[in-house]
């Protein structure tokens, strides 16, 4: 379909302002935004915007249920300066995943990538050209319709902002795993990108950070005994030459870069295997030699190698010997930027300027 996105830019860019070498994390937004309503059962009025405020009721029924879902991706520059984008579409399938499980409606996923292509062209000075740096991108859906009652809104807003993000040092990471308080439950909304899944995160996020973690490993809601995945990452473990990582059972995000690492591990002639794996298993393979590797994969982050997990007061140690993870994060970020070519077909290019 061909949709028309009005483009009203803004006098003058503010990228000059910013010092791509040492770019604040998650505070710096670009010029413009792309928006677009819902109302009457319809998406309309689709535009790019200079960035800014949006005036919102204080009824506007995502501040009070809760109806929010989000996408997280990122746009890089190949080598002769051209934006691309990774998987985009991927992301607009998943949003819309998100949207039927929290009864919001589906947003034309011709129209997100669309959307992200213009946006993206618009603000192709914007994507740091620094290796391993990008510009993030954050789409995401809200009901803004003001109304105080328990029922699907009929107005929201989808948005897509962008934001320039500095290199990920990856420091091996020290996780905890959660006994006590729980992420997602079967028949839940841990397969939804869903902001209120983040908002139950922060408090355990911070009591496993006040005991010198980084971050939580989720155990299932019943027995506390299955690994789930990571804040906002998915997980691998390397046992004995084989990379297992928890099935997608209804509790999981389907992350996009755990789909590619399976992929490229596959091509690698690695077997990799979806299945339930328990948190005791990890530990009797660590104490048994046989855990190789660990990391958790998303968009954020790449790939982030895990240095220990803590259980009920142990520490299950992993190995950093044959880092077969890394090698496949040095990989994905050179099909990223144009560097290797791009097998998998995962790139969409888009031109500078396409406005
Ligand atoms: C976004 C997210 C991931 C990673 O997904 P990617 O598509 O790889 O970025 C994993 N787990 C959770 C809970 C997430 O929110």
């Amino acid at each position: 379909m061909n949709y028309n996105i009005s483009i009203t830019k803004v006098e003058k860019s503010r990228v000059d302002h910013l010092d791509f070498n040492n770019i604040p994390l998650g505070t710096t937004f670009t010029d413009h935004m792309f928006i677009c309503d819902y109302e009457n059962g319809k998406w309309i009025n689709p535009r790019i915007v200079p960035m800014g405020m949006i005036p919102t009721h204080p009824a506007a029924m995502a501040l009070h249920y809760g109806q929010a879902i989000f996408e997280g991706m990122k746009a890089y520059k190949d080598t002769e300066g051209e934006p691309m984008l990774f998987r985009p579409e991927q992301n607009a399938s998943r949003l819309n995943k998100s949207a039927d499980r929290m009864g919001m409606p589906n947003f034309p996923e011709d129209l997100f990538v669309e959307g992200l292509k213009e946006l993206v062209s618009l603000e192709h000075n914007w994507i740091p050209p620094q290796q391993g740096s990008a510009l993030y991108l954050r789409p995401f859906m809200y009901a803004d319709e003001p109304f105080i009652g328990m029922r699907a809104a009929t107005h929201y807003k989808f948005i897509i902002m962008a934001s320039p993000a500095g290199p990920f040092f990856s420091k091996r990471i020290k996780l905890w795993a959660e006994k006590q308080f729980i992420r997602a439950a079967s028949g839940g909304t841990g397969e939804a990108k869903a902001a209120g899944n983040y908002a139950a995160a922060i408090r355990p996020t911070e009591l496993a950070k006040s005991k010198g973690y980084d971050q939580v490993l989720w155990l299932d809601a019943a027995e506390h005994k299955y690994i789930q995945e990571v804040g906002t990452m998915n997980i691998f473990f390397k046992i004995n030459g084989e990379f297992i990582t928890p099935e997608l059972d209804g509790s999981v995000l389907h992350g996009i870069t755990r789909a590619s690492v399976i992929d490229m591990l596959s091509a690698m002639n690695y077997s990799v295997t979806e299945r339930k794996i328990t948190i005791d298993e990890i530990k009797e393979a660590s104490t048994n030699g046989t855990l190789e590797e660990a990391f958790g994969t998303g968009t954020a982050v790449g790939i982030a190698y895990i240095q220990d997990i803590g259980l009920e007061g142990e520490t299950i140690h992993v190995s950093d010997e044959s880092p077969v993870g890394l090698e496949v994060n040095d990989t994905l970020n050179a099909i990223k930027t144009g560097q290797l070519e791009d097998k998998f077909g995962w790139m969409l290019k888009t031109r500078k300027e396409l406005v």
